[in-house]
Parts: C-alpha cells; structure tokens; sequence
C-alpha cells in the first residue's frame, strides 16, 4: 500500500501558482479565503453586527443540487459560507481522490450568478467562499485514508460502519473529522447537507448532538435531473449509456416507496418490490450485445430506522424509514463510435446512490 505523502496526495490545483493568482485577480462578490484567520477575523465581525451564518460544506464541482442548499441557507441566515474541499480522508486508498471533479472557475461563477439573484431578492447571499489547502486542514500529520493510520480524527460508530460505510471504511470518520474542523473554523448557526447523502446527514446529526456543537442541522431536499437521477459531481463520468441504465436505483427505490404507499410495511414486501425492478433490468442488460449495454452490481438496497440505520423487519408508521441504496455502474465494455461515454471515457466505475425517505403523515424531512 502506497503511504500518504504530501506531494502525492495534495491535488496538484491546491498549489496551482496559476490559479491561486486566478483567484487573487478576480474580484468576486465574496471574500475568497484559503487560510483560517481572516475567515475567523470576518465570522467576529459579523456576529458582532448580528448577522447569521449558515455555512455549506462541499466538494465543489457545484451543481445544483449544491446550490439548492445555497438557495436555503440564503434564505435562513444573512451571510452564507461555502467550503470548497476536496477532502482527503474520506478518499479510501483505491478511490478517487485524484481524479475528482475540480471546477474552480465554473464554481465561481455559479456562485457569482447565485448572488446577483439572491441580492436582487434583498435575502442573504454569500458573503464567503473557504477554499482552504491541506496543510490548512491538517496543520499537524499529513492525511491518511488507512484504517489504522495517525491522526485526529472524529468517528461516529456504529452509524459509520453501516452502509456506504460497509465498503467505505474510512468514508465517514473522513467526513465527521473535516465536518467538525470546518463547524470549529466557521462557528455558523446553522449547517445545510443534502438528503441526496442520506447516511452523511445522519452522521453529521448525531456528530452535532454528541459533540454538543453549537450549531443547527438543516436537511435539503435532493434535486434531481428532470428523468428522476440524482444530481452528483460524479455524473459526468457515466456517459449517456451508462447514465439511462443508472436510473435502475431511483427507478427501484421508487417501487419500494410505491409498496410502502400501498399499505406495505414489511422489509420483504418493500424490498422485494425494489429488488425486483433491479433484478429486471439487470436481465435485460445482459441480454443485449456488450456494444449496447451497461452492466450495473448492486451494493445494497436497505431499509432502516432513521436515527440509528439499524435494518428493519418492520417500519413502524410512527418512526418511517429511509429505503435507500448503492449500485455500481461497471465501465463499458465496448464503445461504439462517436458515443458519448464522458469523463474518463468510460473506463471508471462509477458508484451511484439515492434514497427516498418513508416518513410518517407531515414529515417531509429526517
Ligand atoms: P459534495 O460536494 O458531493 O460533498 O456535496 C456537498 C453537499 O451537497 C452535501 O451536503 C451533499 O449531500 C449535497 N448534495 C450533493 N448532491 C445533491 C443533490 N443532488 N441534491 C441535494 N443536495 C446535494
């Protein structure tokens, strides 16, 4: 196994001379801060004048999904700050860190068009972009992603070994330690995750709770393409192929959610309906020719309490549920000419996943 090592793991664009320039010479509508300090000397000063923050970690490669959660933090505070923060530790060691979406310029200008619409509408608007390096983000021991390597680190457990934590094992200890390094440096009021990440905003909920985090938990909505696909950074590397046969996870969840509907309250009722849909369209896959198919593996579909993720026998109509689940979309085995098979030209796996929440009458939310 390849050891951490700063000049390996760092994305070459943290240290980019050129784009660090790139961000000096732009003038945006916010402050654009890659160091803790003047980001703190900033947050003083607006809880001085009693201003709001409500702070939006990403990944960056923003779409608008991210920006949904944008659209309600504006709406609830008076200054909003995005993280943009490619995260090392929540990368397990053969995952994708280096090849993760960086779109630096795109996302400034997404967030400069967000904020001449939320300025028109006289709400809150981001006032603050933290883009800081990983020497920033970890000051003392560079980052692993081993299991059992050096750090500081912050673990939720069980919830995070559940799951996306099942085949993540460093995932969520990655997630919870960079989610409460970014809640110490920002102190906001409130915290915006999007459902889409169903077990993170699990994690994050009861990381604030235990950790007594000063701070409110605030849960969007997933947004979708117009067919139903979850908007992801990731996306972009399945390909139109890859990209029709991915709708199997939304397309079996929302059969689950159909049975549950119905009266259903059974894991084999629910999961069944599900499995069934993922389990057709799987056959027919394979029945046509490798130059027209996309072959998917399911990872799970679970059905499970909302606090705890324990599996359930049973939803208890009180309590609900969130049914949700993983599928790999395999690379495509032969390209036809001229195809569209997107970033990474279909060589990468690409993992997919959704949710849908079975929650009692009135609750929309977890
Ligand atoms: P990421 O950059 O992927 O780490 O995501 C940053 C935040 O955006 C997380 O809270 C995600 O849950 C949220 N997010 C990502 N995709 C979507 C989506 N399609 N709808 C709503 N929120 C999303």
């Amino acid at each position: 196994m390849r050891p951490w090592t700063w000049t390996r793991k760092i994305p070459v664009v943290a240290y980019n001379p050129f784009l660090v320039h790139a961000r000096r010479v732009h003038s945006y509508s916010f402050h654009v801060f890659r160091d803790v300090p003047p980001l703190r000397q900033l947050r003083r000063e607006l809880g001085k004048s009693n201003r709001t923050v409500g702070l939006v970690p990403t990944m960056g490669a923003l779409h608008d999904g991210h920006l949904s959660l944008v659209r309600q933090a504006a709406a609830e505070n008076t200054d909003v700050f995005v993280s943009i923060y490619v995260n090392p530790t929540q990368f397990g060691v053969n995952e994708d860190l280096d090849s993760y979406p960086r779109t630096w310029d795109a996302d400034m200008e997404k967030l400069e068009r967000l904020n001449r619409e939320l300025r028109s509408d006289q709400g809150g608007s981001v006032t603050a972009v933290f883009a800081p390096t990983t020497k920033v983000m970890y000051p003392t021991i560079p980052p692993t992603s081993e299991i059992d390597g050096h750090g500081s680190f912050v673990t939720i457990t069980p919830l995070a070994n559940k799951l996306e934590g099942a085949s993540r094992p460093v995932f969520f200890r990655g997630v919870a330690t960079v989610c409460t390094k970014l809640f110490n440096i920002a102190t906001p009021d409130r915290v915006y995750f999007g459902q889409k990440d169903v077990q993170q905003c699990v994690v994050i909920k009861r990381l604030v709770k235990d950790l007594h985090i000063d701070t409110e938990v605030r849960i969007g909505a997933t947004v979708r393409d117009p067919d139903g696909l979850a908007m992801s950074s990731r996306n972009a590397y399945l390909g139109s192929r890859r990209r029709a046969v991915g709708l199997v996870l939304y397309r079996a969840l929302h059969a689950g959610e159909l049975a549950f509907n119905s009266g259903k309250r059974t894991r084999e009722e629910i999961l069944d309906a599900a499995r069934r849909v993922a389990d057709d369209t799987l056959a027919s896959q394979k029945a046509l020719l490798p130059s027209e198919r996309a072959l998917f593996e399911v990872d799970y579909i679970s059905l499970a309490d909302p606090e705890t993720l324990d599996e359930l026998d049973v939803v208890d109509p009180n309590r609900g549920a969130i049914l949700s689940g993983a599928v790999k979309m395999m690379p495509v085995e032969e390209p036809r000419p001229n195809e569209d098979l997107g970033v990474g030209s279909g060589t990468i796996p690409v993992r997919l996943i959704d949710n849908i929440l079975l929650m009692p009458n009135g609750h929309r939310d977890l």
